[in-house]
């Protein structure tokens, strides 16, 4: 699960990791006000969407060039006159004002987006620091070593993907004891490697164990600060906040659990958890129901392996009853693209004959206006099969894995 930089910051500010103060607005009014109540003087607007970037990606209305605004949020092509930033330095209530009634409402393309982009419905207004030093403070976990890593580099505030490909040296890595948290020499490590001095030592190490502890006691899964700055004064603040956390912890989470935001979900995807279905959207047009992960899984690897694309990931686990497969059928069916479906159903527990009917129920409650494939194994599967092919429904019963994916692959096409 992602949360929003104004969400990621309360978050850490409440783990005591030091953040710079900040509003959430929805509209132009409330911005203003919000300029306000932070004192006045350099604060800054920026777009809340689940994507980076967005300091120099461009908000754009339904009539822009969605492909050219990728362009320049890409840093290929120059910026023109009345395109708005993602995130912008304002000094005034009426500024902030204009700023968030330029990004409310309206889509930002970055380079993590592409020309889709985001809708922006939130801004957070936020104070506005000089910047003596942009650094990078990042935290994942690290497959290689089996453990948490903590990332810190002196090359914050851009790309940090383009320093792990081109420079991977300028960042410092420490493994965590998932059981210590940051060690107090690792603390220090850190500290030297981003070349911090006087007082910002100690709150750059304050900063570092509080990320490190919020990182393992929420279960998180990626954490980056970037940049995370040391101001002129030396304090050293997260000027801004991406979070993702584990979703199958969350159940113990609730504080976390209560940030997710359905607006920046995939509709499908929050319909099918509501059911017990595990579903992931994907690109292709070949619509999948299945039982089992693994068979999943090895399901769309064979619909590639045969020419296709799977349109998601689905799995209805071990049960497959009559009400979750109608609920995934709604689901696949009103899916844009899909050109076919393929069921692919082991009958373990369940007996095939049992799915058969099912399936049947569920198909003579919806249209079916693409064409259907069916494979069965296991339990009563000659009870199944024949349930099937003597229903008088379109569809097509398929033996074994391959025969199945080379169906449902020519069905896709059109090949009949
Ligand atoms: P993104 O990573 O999505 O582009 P950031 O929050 O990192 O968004 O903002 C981009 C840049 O904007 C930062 O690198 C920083 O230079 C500037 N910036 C962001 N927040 C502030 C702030 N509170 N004060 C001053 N500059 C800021
Ligand atoms: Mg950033």
């Amino acid at each position: 699960m992602k949360v929003h930089e104004y969400q990621a910051k309360d978050l850490l500010r409440a783990a005591g990791v030091a953040v710079p103060a900040g509003v959430v607005a929805t509209t132009p009014d409330q911005a203003a006000e919000a300029y306000d109540s932070l004192g006045g003087g350099l604060i800054v607007v920026k777009a809340q969407v689940h994507a980076g970037g967005r300091g120099k990606g461009i908000a754009i209305g339904p009539d822009d060039d969605r492909a050219e605004a990728l362009e320049i949020a890409s840093g290929r092509k120059p910026r023109r006159d009345g395109m708005a930033r993602g995130v912008q330095l304002v000094r005034s209530s009426d500024e902030a004002k204009a700023a968030a009634a330029g990004l409310l409402g309206k889509t930002l393309v970055t380079y993590q987006t592409g020309s889709e982009g985001q809708l922006i419905r939130k801004v957070l207004v936020t104070v506005g620091h000089d910047i003596a030093r942009e650094l990078y403070l990042g935290m994942a976990v690290d497959r290689g070593r089996q453990c948490p890593v903590l990332m810190a580099s002196t090359e914050g505030g851009v790309e940090i993907e383009t320093v792990a490909h081109t420079s991977p040296e300028k960042i410092h890595k420490e493994p965590i004891d998932v059981g210590v948290g940051l060690a107090d020499f690792q603390a220090r490590k850190v500290s030297h490697a981003l070349g911090l001095k006087g007082e910002s030592v100690k709150k750059g190490e304050a900063l570092f164990k509080a990320f490190v502890k919020f990182f393992l006691d929420k279960d998180a899964s990626l954490a980056e600060i970037n940049p995370l700055i040391v101001t002129d004064t030396g304090e050293v603040l997260a000027l801004d906040a991406k979070l993702n956390f584990d979703d199958n912890a969350l159940f113990r989470h609730k504080d976390v659990a209560a940030q997710l935001d359905p607006d920046e979900e995939d509709p499908n995807e929050l319909r099918a958890a509501k059911s017990g279905l595990s579903y992931v959207s994907l690109d292709g047009d070949i619509a999948c129901l299945v039982n089992g992960a693994g068979l999943a899984m090895s399901t769309m690897d064979l619909i590639k392996y045969h020419g296709g694309e799977p349109a998601n990931f689905l799995d209805v686990g071990g049960g497959a009853n009559k009400d979750q497969v109608l609920e995934a059928f709604r689901i696949l069916l009103g899916t844009k693209n899909v050109k076919a479906v393929l069921v692919n159903i082991f009958g373990g527990i369940m007996k095939c004959d049992t799915i058969a009917s099912a399936l049947l129920a569920a198909y003579d409650e919806i249209d079916f206006n693409v064409p259907l494939v069916v494979r069965l194994e296991g339990t009563n599967v000659e009870a199944g099969k024949k349930l099937l092919a003597e229903s008088g429904r379109k569809i097509t019963t398929a033996d074994g894995l391959t025969d199945a994916a080379q169906k449902v692959v020519a069905a896709a096409k059109g090949v009949k």
